[in-house]
């Protein structure tokens, strides 16, 4: 058996064989950011003036994310242990799928829906099951439901759903819950300070309801990389078990605590984004563009075959957008994250320009 292998390159796991790597779209940074659903403008101040008071004697210390963890979870209104910091809500998938996941499990997805969900999935041996969403987008509450095997071991559930916009009611979600007491319910609450509504408050209560959250949209920390997952103390230690104890920087941690207390800052950002989605639904409806209804910072566009020159021309206007047409039912849409309103104002001259260019208004008339 060595001797067969001598010479053979050492082999990951099959699984991994067939996976492709995740190449995010790079540069131009510096153009209008309305592809990626984050902050567009900035974090709260609060937050710069801990960044500017951070020493270089203090990068020397292993951070300690206990405290932090603990502040968090009072801001929750949970208890210390039900709440687990890591490294974006990235992380916080990798680490829940890595502890529950396994070869004859199911991971149960309603799809389109957050890519990496089936990325990380890839990383575990259980098989991925999705539930196509219809015309409309809509979460597709009935056949999830009929879905649900013996085997379902995770239902991940984005709400407000990327990238659609659309959310499951709260009564879905626990019937959901209730009705595979046996799978963990991951609800990933990414985008939740613009739909204002939570199962957070639910944690404990349902046993086996997990809601994730980040830091990396409404307060624009995407950078410093920080999320979350909350749950009841006897699935978190699970998860604690295989999360590194670092992954999350003594930066970050740092940094924390203001973001949490500027609520002031939160609230203007939220607002003005909410203010801005209203306005460019409006630009949408009357260039007679179709468009889903969206809960989150950001509104599929549905572009039609002309989606990739769409995308050229905005990027050439300064106006960076992502073609989802890749997602399952999602061809020929482009998903438009929805910032300031002055910041809107130069994205919908853009946008009025490339329809003309591409004669998408007639196409749509
Ligand atoms: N969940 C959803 C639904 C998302 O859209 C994203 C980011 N695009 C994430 C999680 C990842 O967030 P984080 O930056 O915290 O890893």
């Amino acid at each position: 058996m060595a001797k067969s292998n001598i010479g053979i390159a050492p082999q990951p796991r099959a699984r991994v064989q067939a996976m492709k790597e995740y190449h995010p779209p790079l540069g131009q940074r510096d153009l209008l950011r309305l592809d990626f659903n984050e902050n567009t403008l900035a974090c709260s101040p609060m937050v710069g003036e801990v960044l500017a008071g951070i020493s270089t004697g203090a990068l020397t210390r292993y951070p300690e994310r206990e405290p932090v963890e603990a502040q968090v979870a009072a801001h929750l209104v949970l208890a210390p242990r039900q709440v687990a910091l890591t490294n974006g809500v990235d992380e916080a998938i990798h680490v829940l799928f890595e502890a529950f996941l396994e070869a004859g499990d199911e991971l149960l997805l309603p799809v389109p829906t957050y890519t990496m969900y089936e990325v990380y999935a890839s990383s575990t041996d259980a098989r991925v099951v999705t539930v196509q969403a219809g015309e409309d987008l809509g979460f597709p509450f009935e056949q999830l439901l009929e879905a649900i095997t013996p085997q379902t071991k995770i239902v991940a559930i984005a709400n407000p759903n990327s990238p659609s916009g659309s959310i499951a009611t709260r009564a879905q979600i626990l019937r959901i819950a209730g009705l595979a007491p046996h799978a963990v319910i991951l609800v990933d609450e990414a985008y939740f300070h613009f739909h204002g509504e939570t199962v957070i408050d639910l944690v404990g209560t349902v046993p086996n309801l997990i809601v994730a959250r980040t830091f990396s949209k409404a307060y624009g920390l995407a950078g410093l990389r920080i999320g979350l997952l909350a749950g009841p103390i006897e699935m978190m230690q699970w998860v604690r078990r295989v999360l590194s104890p670092y992954s999350v920087n003594s930066v970050a941690l740092a940094c924390l605590g203001p973001a949490l207390e500027d609520t002031e800052y939160l609230d203007w950002y939220t607002k003005e984004v909410l203010a801005a989605r209203t306005g460019f639904e409006e630009v949408l409806d009357a260039l007679n563009l179709r468009r889903w209804p969206s809960r989150a910072n950001f509104i599929l566009v549905e572009i039609g075959p002309r989606h990739r020159e769409f995308v050229e021309k905005m990027r050439a206007a300064g106006v960076l957008v992502r073609d989802r047409s890749a997602d399952p039912g999602c061809d020929g849409r482009v998903r438009i994250t929805i910032g300031t309103q002055e910041q809107m104002r130069h994205a919908v001259t853009a946008l009025r320009n490339a329809v003309a260019a591409l004669y998408l208004g007639e196409r749509a008339q």
